[in-house]
């Protein structure tokens, strides 16, 4: 059994019963968020009767997660999350930080942020008895979809920009879903895949659009609770915490688990949440800059393609996790973006654009003066470099091509 109660829409604050809604807000289209017996878990559980579990993956979290346990304990869906935190003590020192860290979420079954969503999404599913699911992506969020419902025999319908980086189509394909690359933007496939799945009746992962992907995304926020317990030790300022923004979907679901744990009495401390966003698909950090929860869409034109979004599914939410924590919204270009992937390469982290963009926005606060030397730092690296090697080779110099003796070898040094 789970503590799922049912929804309160994040716009209006209405409530709904879990078989009364799937999707968004029947009234507003607002986020819906999960609502949990959160009375019901804390007499159930001590934070110590989590942190002793054995199971090294998100799933040591299932007494807070809304779902039950989907089965398949020895596949890939059950090695979601649970990923590392490196510290960084090279980068700390060039940009004057006492403590800087990294959690890795390349490391991830299908080498990005987005299985935690997905391995959620199928477990719901399951529940259900969705036949098949389906979902809009940039690339990962499809293939994070496509690897974990291979995993466990689930049919997956994967709609992608034509433009997605060939790595993340090859994924796509190769686990086996049923991939339409669409010609238009990841937007185009967002509606298309919302048509088609009222049309077809298949269960929709639209990020944002679903309201559990982000119940798999909070699960972040648990682990970080878990490691800083141990990391931050007493009386420490609030951990600043760097996300690179697109949809607003895993910066919400990172506020959200902490927002579960300090309802159930479990946090000392909220941290300080940080979004960064490419200054060509801004659409968040311009209404946070405009003071507004109107988001106005944008015609995004960045690199960095997970976080191409013209109109984000999250934004309200996105919003807030950083207005409700203290922290606010960065803005960095596409050259600082590319530039971050080689610093991180230097100290031994393989970043997407959209990964590095979380360390590219800590520079940019620092030199703004939001971040101070005393400020424990933690940036997510959301996605794996080898999801996309054409921008990792414009981050750095070509390798010279050489006849191989020792003569040309000395020629090069
Ligand atoms: C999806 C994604 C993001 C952005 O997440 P949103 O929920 O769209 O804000 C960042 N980095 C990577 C690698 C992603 O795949
Ligand atoms: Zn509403």
């Amino acid at each position: 059994m789970n503590n799922f109660l049912g929804y309160e829409c994040s716009l209006c604050g209405k409530e709904y019963a879990p078989e009364e809604v799937t999707y968004t807000c029947p009234t507003d289209g607002g986020n819906l968020n999960v609502l949990l017996d959160y009375e019901a878990i804390k007499e159930k559980y001590h934070p110590d009767d989590i942190t002793c579990r054995t199971e090294t993956s998100l799933w040591r979290y299932l007494p807070l997660l809304p779902v039950s346990n989907p089965g398949g304990e020895e596949t890939p869906l059950y090695a979601a999350g649970w990923t590392p935190t490196f510290s960084l003590p090279a980068l700390a020192e060039k940009l004057g930080l006492n403590n800087l860290w990294l959690k890795d979420e390349s490391r991830n079954p299908t080498a990005s942020f987005k299985d935690r969503a997905s391995a959620i999404l199928v477990a719901r599913a399951k529940e259900i008895g969705a036949e098949v699911i389906v979902t809009a992506s940039t690339g990962n969020a499809g293939a994070a979809l496509a690897g974990m419902s291979a995993a466990v025999g689930q049919k997956a319908v994967i709609f992608a920009p034509k433009t997605a980086p060939v790595a993340k189509i090859a994924q796509l394909l190769i686990f086996g879903a049923e991939v339409m690359l669409v010609d238009g933007t990841y937007d185009d496939a967002v509606e298309l895949a919302v048509k088609a799945a009222n049309e077809f009746g298949w269960y929709c992962r639209n990020t944002g659009y679903n309201p559990f992907t982000v119940e798999g995304k909070k699960t972040a926020a648990f682990e970080i609770w878990e490691w800083s317990l141990k990391a931050l030790g007493e009386n420490t300022k609030p951990l600043t915490i760097f996300v690179s923004v697109g949809d607003g979907n895993i910066i919400s679901g990172i506020h959200k688990g902490f927002k579960d744990l300090e309802k159930l009495g479990w946090l000392k401390q909220m941290p300080r949440i940080i979004g960064v966003q490419a200054e060509g698909s801004a659409a968040i950090a311009n209404a946070y800059n405009a003071g507004t929860e109107e988001i106005t869409p944008i015609s995004a034109t960045t690199s960095a393609d997970s976080i191409s979004v013209d109109m984000p599914s999250d934004g309200v939410r996105a919003l807030r996790a950083a207005t409700e924590t203290g922290g606010q919204y960065v803005l960095v270009n596409d050259e600082a973006i590319i530039a971050s992937i080689a610093e991180l390469g230097r100290v031994g982290v393989f970043a997407e654009p959209a990964g590095a963009t979380a360390y590219a926005g800590l520079v940019e606060a620092i030199s703004k003066g939001v971040v101070k030397s005393d400020d424990p730092v933690l940036v997510l690296n959301t996605g794996s470099g080898l999801k996309d090697v054409n921008a990792a080779l414009k981050a750095v110099v070509q390798a010279p091509i050489i006849e191989p003796t020792l003569e040309a070898v000395k020629a090069n040094l």
